[in-house]
């Protein structure tokens, strides 16, 4: 059941369902005095209960399809390694989610008799003999229009029917929809009634195939000749394709260096070999660019899955992959549960990506780690790709888990940008000021302007300033519902909550210490904005960022903006850091490479060292040599150090050395328990009792040796929509006894009467601490 239970529960089938119920379906069932959808798990001839007991399944949703086995299975091992309820995890595994979907039509009009109004351009008052040229046909999609009411002799028409005549004739007969055709020719719903009634227009009933929104192109594109490290990870994958044998390989090349290249004429073999591919791309860079790539090379045989798509749009992708129209799905983590009957190839590209990780809801996967499940499940192989990959890759490919393959070189003539750094304290000191931009970086944007060439400023936060501040009792103001501090957004004039959403207006006065006029402080994009159009009156900025791509929906629109590439400057958050084939842009600032640096959590180093590495890729992809100048108050810093120095190698073997010695993933693992509620009395209290209990269990006797168990303490961010949150950590090297332990003593804590109002989360390799 969809529902965050841990049981599953018996139903009988009615007979009239019996054809259609078998395990993976999805079906609608009565419980207490509701209704709630599910999914078949097994199926059964017999029971212990008493059959009076058990209801009836109510129906089947969507009874053409059902989870295929092998997805069933990545199921059930998914809900024992994340601990979410069967029926939440296969409510994610079922691809397009527990619900009722159809196909869609649509009614259209046509002429019925095309060839009857052909080539009469003055249309005729009577009747003549259609000895004329034939019309086109109508579409092929189309059924045959059904037999005119009258003989095969025009009627007499008044001028406005002729006019909606001539329309079709001019459009060769393209079915329109009737509010279509009224805006069109600019006609009255009796207009085209008459002219049904007279039989000139017939009615079709049309399937909707609902698109992605992505462009559809011919396959045009072709395969390059591979360079010598490329045709040698190429060689070592197609030999796992051609034998359908698992294999994980992580493909570790610098930007620019062609994985891309080699993922696509790995797919090219497995489609040879009638088999199907999937792509995980992580969102954010889920852009126009990578899929035109894909279908440029591939053409309509590319599904393109993200999570902006309807529940509808996701059945007719499905109902393609069904038909074998599409064989290679792009897409989010969750296109990992494509259903193709045939997998050959997995490819997770820029798998050290974050958004890969669900963190809400239940079940809380990792996209990359199910799909090295899936790829051994099946016998196929899998590709990693990153330039910065993550420290739990590298550590699987030192243990030979993984096999690595190297791409250490730019393809054609580009190489990696210089990157210089600028101590912002020095630049605070020399100037005295508290402006954002260097003089260093001033300098160099006004020469790529001169030389017309474009600039990318990079800077990880949203907004105007970063927030407000008071002088007087030096304290930020904080959101009322969350322990956050809320950013200032100028445009819209408001603070606002990244958390929550909640809004404050403009504070007049500190709400700590009443003094007047709290600053703002700090640098959001819409600050580097104003100050840029303030150093470069002349030059054209293009600002992206969550607020200017409108939101979750608007992010194709600001994509074709990028391309269109009529800007100077290109400014923007996370989301241009990567993914992105800029072939103009010689200069990549980054405003600031210390915010990512401060977070409570022991990944800091490695995302800051990713970021850097990534927004520099951006640089001189062409021939034309890139530069990159990074500002940071922490110069010295490790992380910053090594980025600058392109030297991944080095700050791998550091920061292993490091988790090694702090006993964090990837040498140990980490499950988490978070609770939460709005009574902070009530969560402290609950998140103790589950802490005893493991504590008293993992210390008696030697079943749960070598898990550790921290807290209860408050998390990071202590509160979140006025609930208060607290967390209770475990630490081992096998995740099976980590779970065993949990599992046990929440079977305990569960009999405790009074859990109401706090909310028990658990999160297997968690990746946001916070
Ligand atoms: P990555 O995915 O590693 O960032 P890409 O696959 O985007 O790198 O490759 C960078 C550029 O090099 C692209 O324009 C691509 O078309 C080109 N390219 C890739 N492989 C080759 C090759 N073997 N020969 C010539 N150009 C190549
Ligand atoms: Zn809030």
């Amino acid at each position: 059941m969809a529902r965050p239970v841990r049981q599953t529960y018996t139903y009988q089938v009615p007979d009239g369902l019996r054809p259609l119920v078998r395990p993976g379906c999805m079906v609608r069932v009565p419980i207490l005095n509701q209704k709630a959808e599910g999914v078949v798990v097994s199926l059964s001839s017999a029971t212990s209960l008493p059959l009076r007991k058990i209801k009836f399944l109510e129906s089947v949703l969507t009874p053409e399809y059902a989870i295929p086995p092998d997805l069933m299975d990545l199921g059930a091992w998914m809900t024992e390694y994340y601990l979410g309820g069967p029926g939440e995890t296969l409510s994610a595994v079922s691809f397009f989610g527990l619900r009722e979907q159809k196909r869609v039509t649509e009614r259209r009009l046509v002429l019925s008799e095309p060839l009857l109004w052909a080539g009469k351009s003055a249309l005729p008052e009577t009747t003549d003999s259609p000895d004329v040229p034939a019309a086109p046909a109508p579409p092929p999609a189309a059924p045959p229009a059904p037999p005119p009411a009258t003989p095969p002799t025009a009627p007499v028409l008044t001028s406005r029917q002729r006019e909606i005549i001539a329309f079709f004739q001019e459009n060769l007969n393209e079915a329109v929809t009737r509010s279509e055709l009224m805006r069109r020719v600019k006609c009255s719903r009796e207009v085209i009634a008459a002219l049904l009634r007279k039989g000139v227009l017939a009615e079709q009933t049309t399937e909707l195939d609902r698109p992605d929104g992505y462009r559809l192109q011919a396959a045009a594109g072709r395969p390059h000749v591979l360079l010598p490290e490329q045709s040698e990870a190429f060689c070592l994958v197609s030999a796992a394709i051609q034998e359908n044998r698992f294999e994980a390989f992580l493909l570790y090349g610098i930007t620019g260096s062609g994985k891309t290249e080699v993922y696509l004429q790995a797919i090219a073999l497995a489609l040879e070999k009638e088999r199907q591919a999937i792509v995980l791309v992580p969102e954010i860079s889920l852009t126009p660019q990578a899929v035109a790539r894909f279908r440029s090379r591939f053409g309509p045989q590319v599904g393109v899955y993200h999570s902006h798509l309807t529940p509808g749009q996701k059945y007719d992708l499905w109902r393609r992959i069904e038909s074998g129209a599409v064989r290679i799905l792009i897409g989010a983590r969750s296109a990992i549960f494509a259903p193709f009957p045939r997998l050959g190839l997995i490819v997770v590209d820029e798998e050290h990506e974050h958004s890969y990780k669900q963190s809400d809801p239940a079940p809380r996967y990792h996209a990359r780690d199910v799909a090295v499940w899936r790829a051994r499940h099946l016998s196929i192989p899998v590709i990693l790709g990153s330039a910065t990959p993550s420290l739990e890759s590298m550590r699987n490919a030192d243990a030979g888990k993984f096999r690595l393959l190297r791409l250490t070189r730019r393809t054609g003539e580009a190489s990696l940008p210089t990157i210089r750094l600028i101590d912002m304290a020095e630049h605070v000191r020399q100037e005295g000021s508290a402006g954002l931009i260097s003089k260093m970086l001033r300098e160099a944007v006004q020469e790529r302007l001169a030389r017309r060439e474009q600039v990318i400023l990079f800077l990880n936060r949203r907004g105007f300033s970063n927030f407000f501040f008071c002088m007087i009792c030096k304290t930020p103001i904080r959101c009322d519902h969350c322990d956050v501090v809320m950013t200032w957004h100028k445009a819209a004039g408001k603070l606002l909550c990244h958390y929550c959403g909640d809004e404050k207006p403009r504070p007049t006065q500190c709400p700590a210490c009443q003094a007047p006029d709290p600053a703002p402080l700090g640098a959001g994009t819409q600050r580097i904005e104003e100050e840029m159009a303030a150093l470069f009156p002349e030059a054209r900025i293009l600002r992206v960022d969550f607020d200017t791509a409108g939101g979750k929906h608007g992010f194709l629109g600001i994509w074709d903006q990028i391309e269109r590439e009529d800007y100077d400057i290109l400014l923007g958050t996370q989301m241009i850091s990567k993914g992105l084939h800029l072939e103009h842009v010689t200069l990549v600032g980054v405003i600031s490479a210390d915010h990512s640096l401060f977070l409570p959590d022991f990944r800091a180093a490695e995302r800051t060292f990713a970021q850097l590495t990534q927004v520099a890729g951006r640089a001189g992809r062409m021939q034309r040599a890139g530069e990159v100048i990074l500002q940071t108050f922490i110069p010295h810093h490790y992380a910053i150090q090594r980025a600058v120095a392109h030297d991944a190698d080095g700050f791998y073997k550091q920061e292993l050395h490091m988790r090694e010695m702090l006993r964090f993933p990837p040498f140990h693992r980490l499950l988490l328990a978070r609770f939460s509620g709005v009574d902070p009395a009530r969560v402290r209290e609950r998140a103790g009792r589950l802490a005893g209990l493991l504590r008293d269990k993992a210390v008696r006797g030697n079943t749960w040796r070598g898990v550790s168990v921290y807290g209860p303490v408050p998390c990071p961010i202590a509160r979140i929509k006025d609930h208060t949150r607290w967390q209770v950590l475990l630490r081992g090297q096998t995740p099976s006894l980590m779970r065993g332990l949990l599992m046990t003593a929440l079977e305990e804590y569960e009999k405790d009467k009074k859990r109401a109002g706090v909310t028990v989360t658990l999160d297997m390799d968690p990746m946001d601490l916070l």
